[in-house]
């Protein structure tokens, strides 16, 4: 049943006093998605993850996890998921092995149930080689995929983490997503971040959230495409292909002219070749008609290049308020 709602909140709300951290939230996540749940610094990430996953209570709306109701159900939400808040809560005087098993026993598992448990999690999260090493002596990208394994002891089948990656160094933070994709396979997992690589590394969908909102959800090509327009680039050599002058004049008003083109600017050029950039909707791609008229008018291409919508720029615009609102506190 691949259409089956593991997560589903619907108006979420937290407020602190007369500040609201969360503020009417509501996704839907199904069976097998790995999602990313992104956001700039205090856009109430935390506060959604730790609601979903019965840490704290919210002040309105619902969520469901595995079709389960946080308020009324919590041992079947906790059952359902394995969580992985922002600073893993590791004992760091204990084995890994050790670690797995009080984990283990948190979740009442029993003896022969550890036994195959602790085999896979050790295999999916690569720990055969320091499973009986202390865990003050791992690396930080070691421990996160410890505090990966115990939040799979119990098999869940929905995984929560709290941006699992923000102190690992890049190499760990590569291994760390090359992990979770693996076990995103066979799970529903909603990965909070506020990099929006990782979320291109991992993910196929994301729900961005700012100041308490989802501002965007969807599949990041969607996401994209939410970005008013694209900008093609071409520049044209001075002389044309029988060595004749080219008249700026006449290239401006033929890429006026051409279909789907909402505006062209002419940056300053050096006299050797003009250069100039085409404003389009997201859904054009004009290489094609712009190959055709170079041909046809004898124009010299140096360069032909469609600007890959960058997903920076998208995020930027959705949470430009928080990154303001953000300075001015710093500031403050
Ligand atoms: P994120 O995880 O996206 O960085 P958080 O969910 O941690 O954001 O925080 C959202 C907002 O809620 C922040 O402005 C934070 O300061 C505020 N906040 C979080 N916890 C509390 C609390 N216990 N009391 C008051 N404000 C809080």
């Amino acid at each position: 049943m691949s259409s089956e709602l593991m997560i589903q909140t619907q108006d979420l709300t937290k407020s602190y006093g007369s500040f609201t951290a969360v503020d009417r939230i509501s996704f839907e996540v199904r069976r097998g998605e790995i999602v990313g749940f992104l956001g700039p610094n205090g856009a109430g990430k935390s506060t959604t993850m730790r609601i979903l996953t019965c840490y704290l209570a919210p002040t309105g709306g619902t969520a469901r996890v595995n079709g389960k109701d946080v308020f009324s159900d919590t041992l079947g939400v906790r059952q359902s998921l394995g969580y992985l808040p922002q600073r893993a809560p590791l004992y760091l005087d204990m084995s890994v092995l050790e670690y797995l098993q009080f984990a283990a026993d948190l979740r009442e598992l029993d003896a022969s149930t550890f036994k195959k448990r602790a085999r896979n999690v050790v295999e999916v999260c690569g720990l055969a080689q320091v499973l009986g090493k202390e865990i003050s002596e791992l690396s930080h990208g070691y421990r996160q995929r410890v505090g990966l394994a115990q939040a799979l002891i119990h098999d869940p089948p929905i995984l929560i983490l709290d941006e699992p990656t923000s102190d690992l160094d890049p190499n760990e933070k590569t291994e760390f997503l090359e992990y979770l994709k693996r076990i995103g396979q066979e799970r529903t997992v909603l990965l909070s971040t506020h990099n929006l690589s990782e979320v291109e590394a991992a993910c196929a969908r994301a729900i961005i959230v700012s100041r308490g909102r989802v501002v965007a959800d969807g599949a990041l090509s969607d996401i994209r495409a939410r970005s008013g327009s694209v900008s093609t680039s071409i520049m044209v050599a001075a002389e044309n292909m029988s060595g004749s002058s080219v008249s700026q004049v006449e290239i401006k008003s033929a890429l006026d002219a051409l279909k789907g083109v909402s505006k062209v600017e002419a940056p300053p050029s050096n006299g050797q070749a003009y250069r100039y950039e085409l404003a389009t909707p997201q859904d054009v791609d004009l290489r094609a008609d712009l190959y055709r008229l170079a041909v046809q008018k004898g124009w010299v291409l140096l360069e032909l290049v469609r600007a890959s919508q960058a997903l920076e720029d998208v995020f930027r615009d959705l949470t430009l308020g928080d990154e303001r609102k953000n300075r001015e506190i710093s500031a403050a």
